[in-house]
């Protein structure tokens, strides 16, 4: 277990989770909070367990896309709940890919619902609550001095290396990958990296057969079996062994 007491200092409160200092300077502590919202924040709760479901669900895909060759901020998961991570300088920018039109796409073009994509489509938005996350493109991304082409180029091959892994690992687990945000940063030594998390907060997980919810669209839809859902994927991705394996870090 990490000592904190000497270093707990937050360096950053996002809406669902907690950055803190760690003793090492390239090192930080994420701490997964029970808080949900949607809608810019409009739209909030706290549901316990959340926070451990999330953490689970995101050291285990960072596991999956680590194994693969993608660069995550993953060190470990000091226990539930906690992860420990690369300290990264993030670019706020939230990249989405979708394999399937749906959500905001559908209110913003004439795409069918439920249509397939693809190739899929990777849109870029500024992450900027202010400014309401407008989606971007690539001259107005340098121009604001977010990225340069070569890094924008870079996120892009990424994040279609990530949508090819993750589908095909969430594919066994019976679990379609519809959509997902993901955010980038850099470490020390100028790496692109994934950082933030992978979980039901940033992803659409459809039922491969049934095409049911099994993300944070369901608190936007206010199903009142929210915390089941965010369990019932957590059952299906993380396996018992993970959790011992986990569980002998302490
Ligand atoms: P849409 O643009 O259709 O609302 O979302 C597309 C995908 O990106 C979904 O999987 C959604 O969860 C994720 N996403 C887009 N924007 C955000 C955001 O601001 N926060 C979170 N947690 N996920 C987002």
């Amino acid at each position: 277990m990490i000592n904190m007491s000497d270093s707990k200092k937050l360096i950053y409160a996002g809406k669902a989770k907690d950055v803190y200092k760690t003793a090492k300077k390239d090192e930080v502590l994420v701490i997964f909070r029970d808080d949900i919202t949607a809608g810019d924040g409009d739209k909030k709760d706290n549901l316990k367990g959340k926070g451990e479901c999330n953490s689970l669900i995101s050291s285990k895909l960072f596991e999956v896309l680590e194994e693969n060759g993608v660069k995550t901020q993953y060190i470990n998961l000091i226990e539930t709940g906690s992860m420990l991570s690369k300290k990264l300088d993030m670019i706020p920018l939230e990249v989405i890919a979708r394999n399937i039109a749906t959500g905001s796409l559908l209110k913003r073009f004439p795409f069918e619902e439920n249509q397939k994509l693809d190739p899929p489509i990777i849109q870029m938005d500024y992450k900027n609550d202010e400014f309401h996350d407008p989606m971007l493109n690539d001259e107005i991304t340098i121009a604001l001095g977010l990225a340069t082409q070569e890094e924008l180029d870079e996120i892009r091959k990424i994040t279609l290396k990530i949508n090819e892994v993750l589908s095909n690992f969430l594919k066994e687990k019976e679990i379609l990958l519809v959509d997902f945000k993901l955010e980038f940063g850099k470490d020390s030594e100028g790496n692109i990296v994934l950082g933030d998390e992978v979980s039901p907060d940033t992803c659409r997980y459809w039922d491969i057969h049934t095409l049911e919810t099994l993300d944070k669209d369901s608190f936007r839809q206010g199903q009142d079996n929210v915390m089941d859902i965010y369990k019932q994927v957590c059952n299906m991705i993380v396996d018992e062994k993970d959790l011992e394996r986990w569980d002998s870090n302490d």
